[in-house]
């Protein structure tokens, strides 16, 4: 069994997870709107892997014989201030998650569930991935600033993402 107040942390985290899909669903839909399609697609795979982590964990609770209970996923932002602001505000969530998994990685230890911690590791590792994809086009969009020749280039580049 899970302890309950891991099992607690872990429905938070789908929660979280879902939240995140969301969000770069919104991010995704802001961009088609810009007719940047090359960005709006890798955001819509970047959301198709939120929801695979949300059920990564989903079925972790029920293979530990817990209870997943599923809860309200708040309204993203639609409207963004600029590509960069958009992308920004993704590295900012991908950030804050990064720290809810290690919080949730620290409660594992605390309670000595050594399933979670190792099931842990996993988001640990791709947190580091995450963030790395992440920064590494924020960085890209500052050095483009206001050239929309390059900002076009660049949209080309992010249409390549294959789905995975
Ligand atoms: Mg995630």
């Amino acid at each position: 069994m899970v302890p309950q107040v891991v099992q607690d942390a872990l429905n938070e985290q789908i929660q979280r997870e879902f939240y995140a899909a969301y969000l770069y669903l919104s991010m995704s839909a802001y961009f088609e709107s810009l007719n940047l399609p090359g960005f709006a697609r890798w955001l819509r795979v970047q959301s198709q892997e939120e929801v695979e982590h949300a059920m990564r964990i989903f079925n972790f609770v029920n293979e530990r014989g817990g209870r997943v209970v599923l809860k309200a996923i708040p309204q993203p932002p639609a409207e963004f201030e600029s590509p960069l602001a958009a992308m920004q505000a993704a590295l900012d969530h991908e950030r804050r998650v990064t720290g809810y998994i290690n919080e949730l990685y620290e409660l594992a230890l605390q309670e000595k569930d050594y399933p979670t911690q190792v099931m842990l590791h996993w988001f640990i590792e791709e947190q580091v991935e995450e963030e790395q994809i992440t920064g590494q086009v924020v960085e890209r969009l500052k050095v483009i600033g206001d050239d929309p020749a390059a900002l076009l280039v660049m949209d080309n580049v992010m249409a390549q993402r294959e789905e995975e």
